[in-house]
């Protein structure tokens, strides 16, 4: 099974992820949470998508090309997997079309959640996301049940640097101009199924299993 989890930044592809993982036993794979957790770390990936992902821009298609090859490659691939936040251009489609012949996987299905836009900058400027693990809870819409700590893990709960009102801006722009045309590419090929974010969490999941399922 090779979902790809599509859609605007704050559409609720990380908060959906956490429950398709428990129910599907197959691994998320985030190029954001991998470009966080090489900033943490300091790391040379780190230091070159820090800027990028700062000022809501895209990290250039060369690297994170390269990272995801590197770990859709990697043994817990092998049952399939969900990659949440990529592709985001048309490069990294055709890049991944590559890498799916290369380790022997086809694309089940590419899952768009699509809400309004106006909703998207209350999503991220209210956005919490953990340390640990990377499950995001959302302070009026979604909050964890202790303040500041992670429901699923414990870990410390923290606000994004992206998650402002001006990188948001950025963000959606970008969305629409490099990201939104990759819906035609996957419609294209009959694997792309919508999903209507604007839901309580739990609704958008049970459709999402309907829409897998069907
Ligand atoms: P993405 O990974 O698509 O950027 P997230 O899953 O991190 O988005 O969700 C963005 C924010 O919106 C988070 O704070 C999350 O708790 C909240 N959120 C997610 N799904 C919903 C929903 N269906 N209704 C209201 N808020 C939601
Ligand atoms: P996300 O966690 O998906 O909201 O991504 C946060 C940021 O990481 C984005 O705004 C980009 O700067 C960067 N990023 C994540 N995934 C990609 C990708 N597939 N291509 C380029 N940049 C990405």
């Amino acid at each position: 099974m090779v979902i790809l989890l599509m859609g605007p930044p704050g559409a609720g592809k990380g908060t959906q992820a956490v429950s398709m993982v428990k129910k599907f036993g197959i691994p998320q794979i985030s190029t954001g949470d991998m470009f966080r957790a090489a900033i943490g770390q300091g790391t040379e990936l780190g230091k070159k998508a820090k800027a990028c992902i700062d000022a809501g821009q895209l990290v250039p298609d060369e690297i994170t090309i390269g990272i995801v090859k590197e770990r859709l490659a990697q043994d817990d691939c092998k049952k399939g997997f969900l990659l949440d936040g990529f592709p985001r251009t048309t490069e990294q489609a055709e890049a991944l079309e590559t890498i799916l012949k290369e380790i022997g996987q086809e694309l089940t299905c590419a899952l768009n959640i699509a809400v309004p836009k106006e909703l998207l900058v209350e999503r991220a400027v209210g956005r919490r996301v953990c340390r640990k693990c990377g499950a995001s809870f959302h302070v009026e819409f979604n909050p964890s049940k202790a303040e500041g700590v992670c429901d699923e893990c414990g870990g410390e709960l923290y606000q994004r640097a992206d998650d402002t009102r001006e990188t948001m801006e950025n963000r959606l722009s970008v969305y629409e101009a490099s990201t939104q045309p990759l819906i035609d590419f996957y419609e294209a090929k009959g694997k792309c199924v919508a999903v209507d974010g604007d839901q309580a969490i739990d609704k958008v999941f049970a459709d999402i299993v309907k829409a897998l399922e069907a």
